[in-house]
């Protein structure tokens, strides 16, 4: 079985490696057997059985077609990825706005092949998505932190003098952030917009989450910011983290850029019908966000109630608060329940998971809490 271990040196000698990855450990969070797995913000909704029955109907039918390579362009799943955004931000994009790939982290490597690379570099706010700083050290594009203040917002003052004085080619913003949940303001992100534009940067804006928070999204920025770019997915929300389906949405010159950098045919027929069934289901997808958002505020309650601080979030996760959270970490998993420990010194992170699921952490919580001198 592989594991998450750093080889160091012990890499064999015939691999001629690059050194830069000599070092590195592949991303991931533990995969462990267990009856509650809150760990990867996963949406716990698996798709209802008239989805699936359609689904299956998609692939039947692109069964026949298998030894014909895809459309190169996605042409299609982009104007149904166009309409589904306009609908929910009142927005006019069409698919020469809409970039699609497997998950928004294929998105987001197109973006740093495109725009970053050895010479460049690239800002990010943190702590966020440490995939952003895995794939610039892939792409060899160097990395710049701007840390987060107080409970974890930006500072767009300090964001505004590093942006100013290392000229990089990229800014990343996450919202809502992962792992802390924190919502940066559109009236931030216009500002940063302005700041970006000043030195030929783009923000990048990553909003893996957006669906799930009330603020309005940056995609309504995209016409008047041509610098911005607003990279979703259809992990989260849709409840679609298996068909790796990740979009972005930007100036029609970004898209351009893409399709230099794409591999050809990098989306399968199979992750296009698959996608496009499941935009069709929209309304009832998004029903199940609604439901998530009120656990949310539910478990958040709960938690409260037991003496347990937690942090405002926007997604479908939240994080709570604690003296140790490794200890905290091991004694939930003695209880069968598997939260995220994301190396904040007084957090642990829990995704939102099903009622059942979600009674269950809260009760573990509870027992780990009552059992152990920390708290
Ligand atoms: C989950 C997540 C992604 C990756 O989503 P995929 O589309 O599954 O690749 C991107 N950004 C953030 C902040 C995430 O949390």
């Amino acid at each position: 079985m592989m594991d998450n271990q750093n080889r160091g040196a012990t890499w064999p000698t015939w691999l001629p490696l690059r050194d830069d990855l000599r070092d590195q450990v592949p991303y991931g969070a533990p995969q462990l057997e267990v009856s509650t797995r809150l760990n990867t913000n996963e949406n716990p909704f698996g798709p209802s059985k008239t989805l699936v029955k359609d689904l299956e109907s998609a692939i039947s039918e692109i069964g026949a077609r298998l030894n014909r390579y895809p459309d190169r362009d996605a042409v299609e799943l982009r104007r149904a990825l166009a309409q589904y955004l306009n609908q929910l931000s009142d927005t006019r994009f069409s698919e020469v706005n809409i970039w699609s790939a497997n998950g928004s982290n294929e998105v987001i490597q197109s973006i740093f092949l495109a725009f970053g690379g050895s010479g460049r570099s690239a800002v990010g706010f943190e702590p966020s998505y440490s995939m952003h700083h895995n794939i610039a050290r892939v792409t060899g594009t160097s990395w710049i932190t701007v840390n987060r203040v107080g409970d974890f917002v930006i500072d767009v003052e300090s964001a505004r003098s590093t942006i100013a004085a290392k000229k990089s080619s990229l800014v990343f913003l996450t919202t809502p952030n992962n792992p802390t949940g924190t919502i940066t303001s559109i009236n931030d992100i216009r500002t940063l917009g302005r700041i970006c534009a000043e030195v030929n940067a783009l923000l990048v804006v990553d909003e893996a989450y957006q669906e799930f928070s009330q603020e309005s999204s940056a995609i309504t920025l995209v016409d008047e910011f041509p610098n911005i770019i607003v990279c979703r997915t259809m992990s989260k929300a849709f409840a679609f983290a298996g068909a790796r389906v990740g979009y972005l949405v930007a100036n029609p010159a970004v898209i351009e850029a893409m399709l230099l950098v794409r591999l050809p045919y990098h989306l399968s027929s199979a992750t296009q019908a698959l996608a496009l069934v499941a935009l069709s289901y929209s309304r009832e997808l998004l029903a199940n966000v609604a439901h998530l958002r009120r656990e949310r505020m539910r478990i958040k309650k709960e938690l409260e109630r037991i003496g347990v601080e937690t942090l405002t979030s926007g997604a479908n996760f939240f994080l709570f608060q604690t003296d140790d959270p490794k200890s905290l970490w091991k004694a939930l998993l003695a209880h069968d329940v598997l939260v995220r420990d994301v190396g904040l010194p007084q957090y642990l992170r829990v995704t939102v998971g099903s009622p059942e699921e979600n009674d269950r952490f809260i009760a573990a919580l509870s027992k780990a809490l009552g059992s152990s001198a920390t708290g």
